[in-house]
């Protein structure tokens, strides 16, 4: 927490900067709720769901700064400029982003403009997509028997962008690493070739989760090496690589076999 002044004038609000999980409501935390349930201005990127929103009061200001896939939408320093605008005015501001903001959520250039204009600010955690999406698979992203480290990175390269030149898998393939791969894009032959050429076995148990934890949720399995043979699913997405998660693969596949011979009983049952 801190406490802003600018040129010797005391800012009267402050700036929560809170995470709103993945989707699911019951996944915020219970101070993003109360945060949310007694604002009076949101600022919210596109990924926060109506079911989210819906908690605000009725006499809250709810407005949307979000500019997701490149679309024209507002731009970081309007988003900037509309937090301390509010602040000067007076007003507790709710800035909420998807996920937990400080993942890919451009945290530092607003805690930077913040700072820069003296005007305090606090950071309330959110459930990131990564662990949502592992707990839907039924994961662990750590294992101390097969997998030591957890890699949180995107495949998306803006212009700009420090990794603008392509991510160097090689750094990163270990037999022992969960990777968590936000922003993984549609182009999943590339991908696979990326990974398969830094060294990473083509029998590597991968997953991409689609809107986890929402009500229209998916999820597929697959391998590195077959990475290309995945579905096009509904964004967002999320892909998931590592041994951590033979057992939820192994589990998919039981449990679809399963299914499938109830199915069959029950058709052998009618027709007989
Ligand atoms: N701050 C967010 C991430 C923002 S970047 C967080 O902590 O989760 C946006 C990317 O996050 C999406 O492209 C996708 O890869 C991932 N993502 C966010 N919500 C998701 C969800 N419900 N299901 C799957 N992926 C999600």
């Amino acid at each position: 927490m801190k406490s802003g002044q600018q040129s010797g004038q005391p800012v009267a609000g402050k700036v929560y900067l809170v995470g709103a999980g993945p989707g699911d409501p019951d996944l915020l935390t219970v101070k993003a709720q109360r945060l949310i349930s007694g604002a009076a201005i949101i600022l919210h990127d596109d990924l926060v769901p109506p079911s989210i929103l819906a908690l605000a009061p009725p006499s809250a200001q709810v407005i949307s700064v979000g500019k997701r896939y490149g679309a024209k939408g507002t731009t970081q320093s309007e988003v900037n400029e509309r937090m301390i605008a509010a602040v000067q005015q007076g007003l507790d501001v709710v800035r909420l982003k998807g996920g937990d903001p400080g993942i890919f959520g451009r945290l530092a250039e607003e805690i930077d403009a913040l700072d820069a204009a003296g005007v305090a600010f606090e950071v309330v955690p959110g459930v990131t997509a990564g662990i949502a999406a592992a707990a839907s698979l039924g994961i662990s992203l750590t294992d101390r028997r097969k997998a030591a480290r957890v890699i949180v990175m995107t495949n998306h390269q803006a212009p700009g962008d420090a990794n603008a030149d392509a991510a160097d898998w090689r750094g990163l393939i270990r037999d022992d690493s969960t990777l968590v791969i936000y922003m993984p894009g549609h182009d999943f032959a590339n991908l696979s070739a990326q990974l398969l050429a830094a060294g990473c076995s083509a029998d590597m148990p991968a997953a991409i989760v689609s809107r986890a934890t929402v009500p229209d949720e998916r999820y597929r399995f697959s391998t590195v090496g077959a990475l290309d043979k995945l579905p096009l699913m509904n964004s967002p997405t999320i892909l998931l690589v590592g041994r951590s998660l033979d057992s939820a693969q192994f589990r998919a596949n039981s449990t679809a076999a399963r299914a499938f011979n109830e199915a069959e009983l029950l058709l052998s049952s009618l027709e007989a």
